[in-house]
C-alpha cells in the first residue's frame, strides 16, 4: 500500500518517459532525412519516419500522464528494436553500436530493477549474436576488438544502472514508509488516509466505503496506573489485534489512542460486524506485561461514505458515533443515522437522556 499511496517512480518514470520521447521525436525526425538524403537509405528512413510518430503520441500520452505501462514497455522494446535492426543492417563503421551500451541505463530508468535486468540481458544475447554473425562474414572490423569493447562498456553501464536502480527503490520504500506509518505501531498514519481517500475518490473501482473510528476506553488510567512504557505496548498490542481482523492497509492511527479503519466495499451493517469483531476481541484479550492483568475496551463510531462527502466529513460524523457510545456508556459499536432525520431523531433522545 505504501507504494500505492507514494508512487515516486511512476512520478520519475513520467518525467523521463515524457523527456525521452520528446529527445527521440527530434532525433529520429533527424536521423530520417539523413538516411533519406545523405545515405539514401529509404527503407531506414522510413523506418525512422515510423518511430518519430509513434514517440510523439508516448510524449503526448506522458505529458498528459495518460500512459500506462503497457505504453512505456512497447517504447521501451521499440527502441530496442530500432537499434537491433541499425546494428543488423547499417555499417559497423557508422558506430550505431554505440546506441546499443545505452540501453541498461534506459531499460532501468523507465521498467524498473527486475524488468529493467530481463530487458538488459536480452539485448545483451541479441547484440552480441548480430555483432559476432556480422564480424564472421566481414573484414569491416576486427571481432575480438569489437566484443571486447562491447561487453566492456555495456557490462560498465549495466552495473551502474544496477545498482543505482536498486538503491533508488530501497531509499524510496524507506522514506515513502516514514512518511505514511506511525513510528510507534507501524500502522498507517493519518496522511496516508487522506492520500487512500483521495485514491479512493479519484478512481472509484470500489463502490462502497464504511469508515471506523475506534478509541480505547480510559486509556489515560492505563498510562497512570502502569507507566507510559506499558501505555504504549498496549496500544502496540491493539493494533495488531485490529489488524488481524481488518488487515494492515485499511488501519491508520489517526491520533493518541485513536485510530481510523477503512472497509471498501462494505455496507455500514457489514461495517458494524467487523466493528463488533474488533470490539469482542479487544474486551476479551488478555493483556499481560509484569505480572499485570490489563482489561481494555474500545468505542467504535462507524459512518458510510456518500457521493460529495469528504474525508473531513467521514471523520466528523463517524466521531459524533464515538463520543454518543463514549456517552452511552463506552465499549460499543454506534452507526451513523442513514438520514438527516433520523440523525435529529436521534440527537433529540440524546439531549432527553442527559436532561433526566
Ligand atoms: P475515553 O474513554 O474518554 O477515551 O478516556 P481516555 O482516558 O482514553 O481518553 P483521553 O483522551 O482523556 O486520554 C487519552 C490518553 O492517551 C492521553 C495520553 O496520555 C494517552 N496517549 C496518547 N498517545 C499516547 C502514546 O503514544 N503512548 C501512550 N502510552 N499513551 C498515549
Ligand atoms: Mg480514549
Ligand atoms: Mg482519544
Amino acid at each position: 500500500m505504501d507504494a500505492k499511496l507514494f508512487d515516486n517512480s511512476h512520478t520519475i518514470r513520467a518525467s523521463l518517459l515524457s523527456g525521452v520521447s520528446l529527445f527521440l521525436t527530434g532525433m529520429s525526425a533527424f536521423f530520417a532525412l539523413f538516411y533519406m538524403i545523405k545515405l539514401n537509405s529509404f527503407t531506414s528512413g522510413f523506418v525512422e519516419v515510423l518511430f518519430c510518430c509513434y514517440s510523439a503520441r508516448i510524449y503526448y500520452l506522458s505529458k498528459k500522464n495518460q500512459h500506462r505501462d503497457r505504453d512505456v514497455r512497447n517504447f521501451v522494446y521499440l527502441i530496442v528494436l530500432l537499434i537491433t535492426y541499425g546494428n543488423a543492417s547499417l555499417p559497423l563503421a557508422n558506430y550505431n553500436l554505440l546506441w546499443t551500451t545505452l540501453c541498461p541505463l534506459l531499460m532501468y530508468a523507465l521498467l524498473g530493477r527486475k524488468h529493467g535486468l530481463y530487458a538488459s540481458i536480452t539485448i545483451l544475447i541479441l547484440q552480441l549474436g548480430i555483432l559476432s554473425y556480422r564480424s564472421f562474414n566481414s573484414n569491416e572490423i576486427s571481432l575480438i576488438n569489437l566484443l571486447i569493447n562491447m561487453i566492456s562498456s555495456y557490462a560498465t553501464v549495466w552495473l551502474i544502472s544496477h545498482i543505482y536502480e536498486g538503491n533508488r527503490r530501497d531509499v524510496e520504500q524507506t522514506l515513502s514508509s516514514l512518511a505514511s506509518r506511525d513510528a510507534l505501531t507501524s500502522t498507517h498514519n493519518r496522511l496516508a488516509l487522506t492520500t487512500a481517500f483521495g485514491h479512493f475518490e479519484r478512481h472509484r473501482h470500489e463502490e462502497q466505503l464504511s469508515l471506523l473510528i475506534i478509541d480505547l476506553d480510559f486509556f489515560k488510567s492505563i498510562n497512570d496506573r502502569y507507566g507510559h512504557d506499558v501505555g504504549d505496548k498496549v496500544l502496540i498490542e491493539t493494533s495488531q489485534l485490529i489488524m488481524q481482523v481488518v488487515g494492515d492497509d485499511n488501519l491508520f492511527r489517526i491520533g493518541g489512542e485513536e485510530f481510523c479503519v477503512t472497509l471498501f466495499n462494505h455496507s455500514i451493517a457489514q461495517a458494524e460486524k467487523v466493528g463488533e469483531r474488533i470490539r469482542n476481541l479487544v474486551a476479551t484479550n488478555p493483556y499481560v506485561y509484569n505480572d499485570n492483568h490489563i482489561h481494555l475496551t474500545l468505542s467504535v463510531g462507524i459512518c458510510e461514505y456518500q457521493t460529495g462527502y469528504h474525508l473531513g466529513d467521514l471523520l466528523r460524523m463517524a466521531d459524533k458515533e464515538l463520543y454518543r457510545a463514549k456517552e452511552s456508556g463506552r465499549n460499543q459499536v454506534r452507526l451513523c443515522p442513514a438520514t438527516p432525520q433520523d440523525a435529529e431523531l436521534e440527537t433529540d433522545v440524546v439531549q432527553q437522556k442527559a436532561q433526566n
